[in-house]
């Protein structure tokens, strides 16, 4: 089953509705605000004080598209999606977004047989029971493919195993 969330993007659109507002509002805050107010600008050109007023906005756009990048991707990684906005909104000096790019989860898989997500991590689909991946014949926990043995039991792993595809693979994944 194909994934539509992976051809439509991450961010959700609320981010760029705020990016936006952001945007015009900071451009107006320096333009008509901060200038006018600061005496130290009071003799720099007015195209300087237009292009400036234009750039530094920018700052709070890419900053509320990264915060709506995060939310829409631990969401579609099953991870908590709020927990990790807050925590990149609010742990100063941008530690809380490199916290979350080291530790997101794996993109999850989804079930060949009813398309739920599911963890890259599971054997089986939490939602239909189909085997996601090669189980040992002995003690029926997960092996990946390639591993000649099974790790928990020690059982060789049947030829089948290293030659069926898991089920589900990830779609191709634009960052
Ligand atoms: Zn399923
Ligand atoms: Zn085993």
């Amino acid at each position: 089953m194909n994934d539509t969330r992976s051809k439509t993007s991450v961010i959700p659109k609320v981010a760029y509705v705020l990016a936006g507002i952001f945007y015009g509002a900071g451009y107006l805050l320096m333009r008509y605000v901060a200038f006018p107010s600061d005496p130290q600008s009071v003799n720099w050109p007015e195209g300087g004080k237009i292009l400036l007023s234009l750039l530094a906005p920018v700052i709070a756009v890419v900053f509320i598209l990264l915060i709506g990048y995060i939310y829409g991707d631990a969401k579609r990684r099953l991870m908590r999606a709020w927990l990790w906005m807050l925590l990149a909104i609010f742990i100063p000096n941008a530690i809380g977004i490199i916290l979350y790019f080291l530790m997101r989860d794996p993109l999850p898989f989804y079930c060949s047989k009813c398309g739920a997500s599911v963890k890259s991590a599971y054997t089986f689909c939490p939602n239909c029971a189909a085997s996601l991946r090669p189980t040992c014949s002995q003690c029926g926990r997960g092996i990946e493919r390639g591993w000649a043995h099974c790790p928990h039991c020690g059982t060789a792993a049947s030829g089948e195993n290293r030659a069926t595809p898991q089920a589900g693979s990830p779609p191709a994944q634009p960052l």
